[in-house]
């Protein structure tokens, strides 16, 4: 088996969390070698993109991770294709009540930004191409992790060639599915929704102004965020929650159809629906590996926590997540192994009250919202009026989908 150079940090997997964990780690020491290990063949900086992290969906990014992804040097460019929310409206279909978070309450520029996952892997992707400290391994398929007194050694399939690499500190963030947290012995917490996300752009006859409508029937939870580099776009990204036994027929719909039931759905708050891009479907859960590190090893991303996309919070938590590790290793002293234990624990310390508090934002909201029994169903009129006229209330909601209640994380 052919040697690859040893790393200091090898990162597995490139999707959004990894791919953007290289940034963070990257910059905060340029001494440190590193690694980033990516199934899927990566293009050339400024050709399409093509990978299951980067496809059709768009992320709402919440206003505290625009401070994160400026301090990575990567905001200036997502920014460029990034839609600000100066508002968000949450409703509830056929029921008293609503409830609109407005910037101006919140005193910030935006509540968040939707940038389109296509462009936020082009723009990763050009940005690790310049840094110097960085290797991309692309096809490069890790098969095995064995765990060795001063590191982990990694089995993997690179170009075509079976290769060994020994690391300090491995990351392991491939996804929801992980089967390299699962090989570890690694358990995890599910629990099934039962729900199933389909997600396409629509195009409207008007603009959105930057509203982002989160609208809650008795059938699951549906967004629609803004789109179009401007508050004048006039399409927006869909995530319509369903149970997962009406997917099938909602995929296989035509257009037409498709966007009748959408509107019936949904309204006419953003006037008409008139035109429906590609769809794709995702099944939901909510999984939480029930041990994120040991020697040597950290899971991040999917692979660690894997929300519930209604309040957008995924990826947000994930990039506190990495801003904490990145900056809880850069204070590793002469002689401390990166992958030491105590410093890992110290990360996941850090970082264990902002997961707890997020997981069960995710998961409430998603309990809340998705019951159609009518005593739940007043009360959640009632929680809506209130929320509007409770301003302790509202405020909490605004810092959640600001991704700011009570976590600072500074680089
Ligand atoms: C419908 C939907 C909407 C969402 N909207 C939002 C939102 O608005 N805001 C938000 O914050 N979050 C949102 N999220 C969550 C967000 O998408 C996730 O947090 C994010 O995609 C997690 O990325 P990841 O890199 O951990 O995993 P993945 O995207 O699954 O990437 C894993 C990568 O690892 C690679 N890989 C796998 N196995 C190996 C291996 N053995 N060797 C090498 N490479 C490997 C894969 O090819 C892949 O590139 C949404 C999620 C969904 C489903």
């Amino acid at each position: 088996m052919n040697e690859l150079e040893p790393v200091d940090i090898a990162i597995i997997g490139g999707g959004m969390v990894g791919a953007t964990l290289a940034a963070l780690l990257a910059q905060a020491n340029p001494n440190w070698r590193i690694a980033l290990l990516e199934a899927f063949e990566l293009p050339a900086a400024g050709e399409p993109i093509y990978q299951p992290s980067f496809d059709d969906r768009s992320t709402a990014i919440a206003w505290g991770s625009v401070t994160l992804l400026q301090q990575a040097g990567l905001w200036d460019i997502l920014r460029q294709q990034a839609t600000p929310i100066h508002q968000v409206h949450v409703s509830d279909r056929g029921h008293l009540g609503g409830s609109l978070i407005d910037r101006h309450q919140a005193g910030v520029e935006a509540l968040g930004y939707v940038v389109p996952n296509t462009w936020i892997g082009r723009t990763l992707l050009s940005h690790l191409h310049q840094l110097p400290n960085l290797q991309l391994l692309a096809p490069a398929q890790v098969g095995r992790i064995q765990p060795v007194a001063d590191g982990a050694r990694l089995s993997l399939r690179y170009q075509g060639e079976e290769y060994s690499l020994h690391t300090d500190l491995v990351v392991i963030a491939d996804g929801a599915r992980s089967p390299l947290r699962e090989s570890l012995g690694i358990d995890l917490a599910v629990e099934d929704y039962r729900q199933t996300a389909v997600i396409a752009n629509i195009s409207l006859d008007q603009p959105h102004q930057g509203v982002a409508y989160e609208r809650f029937t008795d059938e699951g939870p549906l967004a629609l965020l803004p789109l179009g580099g401007s508050v004048q776009g006039c399409q927006s990204a869909l995530v319509w929650t369903q149970p997962s036994e009406c997917v099938g027929e909602l995929l296989q719909a035509s257009d037409d159809d498709f966007l009748q039931r959408l509107q019936q759905r949904f309204g006419y708050r953003l006037g008409r629906l008139i035109e429906v891009g590609k769809r794709d479907s995702y099944p939901l859960a909510l999984s939480v590996a029930k041990e994120q590190v040991r020697s040597s090893i950290v899971i991040m991303g999917n692979a660690a926590h894997f929300l519930h996309p209604v309040a957008g919070q995924g990826f947000n938590l994930a990039l506190r997540d990495c801003a904490a590790l990145a900056a809880t290793l850069k204070q590793n002293i002469p002689g401390e192994r990166l992958g030491s234990l105590s410093r890992l624990q110290q990360y996941q310390q850090q970082q264990q009250l902002d997961q707890q508090l997020t997981i069960q934002f995710s998961d409430q909201l998603t309990k809340w919202f998705s019951s159609s029994a009518l005593p739940r169903a007043a009360l959640r009129a009632l929680g809506f009026i209130g929320l509007e006229a409770v301003a302790p209330a509202k405020g909490w909601l605004t810092q959640q989908t600001m991704g700011s209640a009570g976590r600072k994380v500074i680089l």
